[in-house]
Parts: structure tokens; sequence; C-alpha cells
């Protein structure tokens, strides 16, 4: 059976707080998400501010393959201002509870039926096309979901259901559809947040019970705990209740990326799909288990959501584990180095430390007692920033035992330094994948560590570097990596 998939990324998603997306970036996720193959896009409010109106208007106009909505309130005003938007539909949230009713809204059950039974008839006279959502609808009374479906129900065009503070159960949200599905045949949607940590549950139980489209954001962004994630819900629909959705999962990874740097919020590691480690295997066991067979510790191949299965060193690492990783790294080492690598390794892991590419090869080096002839070296650095200058920096380096001296400018003195020493190795094919920074601990004088990926042509490494200022840690991660990049 198929299941429509409805992503609010741009609307619930954007009321994630702190999170705040010029019209540009919004126009690139709704791409992104178009390219995904998601249904229907409710691109924001447009009542929000004449800025979203005019994000949701360019996305609306750009020809995408998915449905354009809006959200709006139950008033004329908004379905007016949706119209100017050119989208294709409201996300028209009424809510339906009695506290919302007279809480919020100040009038009866009764009187708001008739006002929502007007700006139904509105909005179609409009020709647009409405999805009607009962907000606060897991503690509304059935019955008046009825009284609803008996008014407009053959004008509306889907009925969703959403439990907007994350108080549904399974059970709850099952049966509401069980019951409306049987009242009046009609597309129904379910919209879930995830207060309670059910919202891929509750959305999975709707959809059994008789809802075929799911209200999702990527990575779970919504306000407060967020809404269910369209990430896990695609991929549960699909792989252990056999449901046909038009997502392409290969595409889910770069998607999820892409939100993760325009909105700002970072994806958890232990995040299921998306997350950092969702794909990375340190313990030794595992390991040797994946080698002979990637089931056996590995439910959902990291290719479904279009990534890689990557391997951690650390104080779990196994023989085996460490044996593959060196082999794919075409290095060969007789059985008395091999071991004293695999203590090495299994030391700096308890000293609680991540063991990157770079530390791999560095520690291979020196069992090797080999020394590997740096490409770079930094002689001198400076970077300035300011609330007055654009934040530049200048290096004196040696580059291929050359010394050379270059300056750049940045977004701010870490981009302005990487910026001049890319500059000063002037090779173009090198490019920064990754780059990642946590503080060490707490105060302003903590030490930071900065992890970095590192690309040249088909060659990847992972490189840090530790200092108590910023640029510094960023500038050894750089070195490190180029150095093992470019040194073989
Ligand atoms: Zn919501």
């Amino acid at each position: 059976m198929r299941v429509y998939v409805l992503d609010t990324t741009l609307r619930d998603g954007e009321q994630t707080p702190g999170v705040s997306l010029s019209p540009e970036e919004k126009l690139q996720i709704a791409k992104a998400l178009d390219d995904l193959g998601v249904d229907y896009i409710e691109a924001g409010s447009a009542a929000t501010s004449p800025g979203e109106a005019e994000g949701i208007k360019r996305i609306a106009n750009e020809g995408l393959r998915a449905k354009i909505l809006s959200f709006s309130r139950v008033m004329e005003k908004d379905v007016d201002l949706c119209r100017r938007c050119d989208v294709d539909g409201l996300f028209l949230v009424a809510p339906t509870s009695e506290g919302h009713i007279r809480a919020k809204l100040q009038t009866t059950p009764s009187e708001f039926l008739e006002r929502i039974s007007g700006v139904v008839e509105y909005a179609k006279s409009s020709g647009l096309c409405v999805d009607l959502c009962c907000e606060d609808g897991s503690r509304t009374d059935i019955d008046y979901m009825k009284r609803i479906l008996d008014r407009v129900g053959d004008q509306i065009d889907r009925f969703t259901i959403a439990d907007t503070v994350g108080a549904g159960s399974p059970e709850l949200m099952a049966g509401y559809f069980q019951q409306l599905s049987r009242y009046k045949k009609l597309p129904y949607g379910v919209h879930c947040h995830d207060d309670l940590g059910l919202a891929v549950a509750n959305t999975i139980a709707s959809v059994k019970a008789g809802a075929n489209t799911v209200n999702v954001t990527i990575n779970g962004l919504g306000e407060r705990a967020g809404n269910a994630p369209l990430e896990e819900v695609v991929s549960a629909l699909d792989i252990l209740y056999g449901y046909n959705t038009s997502i392409k999962t290969e595409r889910l990874y770069k998607v999820s990326k892409l939100v993760e740097e325009l909105t700002g919020v970072a994806v958890q590691a232990n995040k299921a799909l998306v997350g950092k480690n969702a794909f990375t295997h340190e313990s030794g066991i595992h390991v040797d288990g994946l080698l002979k067979n990637t089931s056996t510790y590995e439910f959902v191949k990291p290719e479904y959501v279009g990534r890689k299965r990557v391997f951690m060193f650390g104080k779990h690492v196994g023989g085996k584990g460490l044996k593959a990783v060196m082999d794919g790294l075409g290095i060969q080492v007789n059985e008395d180095q091999f071991k004293r690598i695999f203590r090495e390794i299994k030391s700096m892991g308890d000293r609680g430390k991540t063991i990157t590419d770079a530390d791999l090869l560095a520690i291979i080096d020196q069992v090797r007692g080999e020394k590997r002839k740096k490409f770079i070296e930094i002689v001198e650095l400076r970077s300035e920033s300011g609330n007055k200058i654009k934040p530049h920096a200048t290096v004196v380096m040696r580059v291929g035992g050359k010394r050379t001296r270059e300056s750049a400018e940045g977004d701010g003195p870490v981009d302005a330094a990487i910026n001049a020493i890319m500059k000063a190795v002037g090779r173009k094919n090198i490019r920064l994948e990754e780059y990642h920074v946590d503080a060490i601990t707490g105060g302003t004088d903590a030490g930071v560590s900065v992890q970095v990926k590192m690309r040249a042509g088909d060659k990847v490494i992972t490189a840090s570097g530790i200092n108590t200022d910023i640029v510094m840690a960023s500038v050894q991660a750089i070195v490190n990596g180029i150095n093992y990049l470019v040194g073989g």
C-alpha cells in the first residue's frame, strides 16, 4: 500500500527554537526535499511575515514535482495570504480540543464549527486544496471530529489529526483512525510530536489503522522535542511493514546533512539512520562478526540511506577489525609490529582519545621506525578578527621544502587561517569535507578538539588537533590531514 509523505521541515521544523531560515535557504531545502521524493511540502506560514510569504512564493513557483502547501489559521485573511503565494493548497489548522477552543479561541465548539465551514468553503472557492488538521487532535472528543466530517467532509481533500503536544499513544492514535475511516471514506493524515519519544510509533500505528499521509520533518526537527523524523518513519514503514512511499532512501543522508548545516541544529551522534554513529563499529567483537557477515550487527545497510560503514578505533578495537582497516589502507607490517600497533591503539583508547586515520598512520610510522617527510610545516601564523575588520590571516609555511607566505580573508579567524594555508599549499584537489569542534571542558580557557575529514581525489583521511586556541587546533588538524594526504 502507498503512503504519502508530507514534509513540514520548513514550517513545523522551522519552529525549532533558534532556527530561522532565509528564503534562499528554504528554497534550497525545498529542492532537496523534491529530489528526495516527498509528495507534499508544507513550505511555511504565509501569515508569519512578508519575508516568509516571499519564501513560500518562490518555492511554489519553482516548478517542483511535490505539491506546495502553506499553513493557515481558520481565517479568510490567512487564506488570501496563502493564495497570493501561489501554493497548491492549505494546511488548515483548526484547534479542536475543548480546551483549545474555549481557552485559546474563547468560543464554543458549535460556533467554531461554523467558522471552519465558512473558511473551508472560502478556500475551496479560491481553487485551493484543503488539508484540514485537528490541532490538539489527540485530546479531542471523537464526536466533535465526526461533526466536522459531517459538515465539511465532502469538501476537504484530507483530514489530519495532530498529536500536537505528544500526548498520544499508539493505541489512542490507532483508535481515532479506525473509527473515523469507518465513519467516512477520505484520505487521512497524521501529525505526531515526540514529547514522549513516541512520534514514530504513533505515526506507524496511525498508518496501520487507516491514515495514508504522514507528516514528518528531516532529522525530527520541530518545536520542543520535535516531530516524527521523516527518515525513521519512511524506513520503518518500508523495511518492517512493507508500505511503499516515493522516497529515494539513498538520498536521506545527504538531505539530513543539508538541513543540519542550514538550520544549525546538530544531529545527535546516536540518532537512528543519520547520526554520526549509526553505522560506526568500534567494539572488536562486532567488527569481527561484521567482517564474516554484515547482517550480524547491521540490520539496515548503510547504503540504504546513502552512507558507508565506518570502523572506529578505540579501546574496543579487535585484531581482525584493525587488520581489515590496514589492508584497506594497503599497509603491511610483520606480526610483531602488528601487536605493537594494536597495543598502542588500545592504550590511546584507554586515555579517552578518538583515534583518527592520521593518528593510526602516526602510530604505524612510529612502530616501523619511519620518519615521514612532512609536506607542509607552519613557520608562523597570524589571524585577526574583530567587530570592525574582515577576518584575515597571514601564514608563513614551508611547502615541499620551499618557504612561502600567503594571506587570505574568511568568514571568521579559523576560516581565514585555513584559506591562507590552502592558498599556500596550492593544490586545488584537496578538499575539507567535514569540520567538527568539541570543547573539552566548560570555561572559555578550555581546550578544544578539532576533527577534520579531508579528501584528495579518491583518498580520504581523518585528522585531529587539540589546543586551547581554536584557530591553532584547527590549523593542526588541517596540517596533519594534508601531510598524510599528500605524503603517501
Ligand atoms: Zn506540529
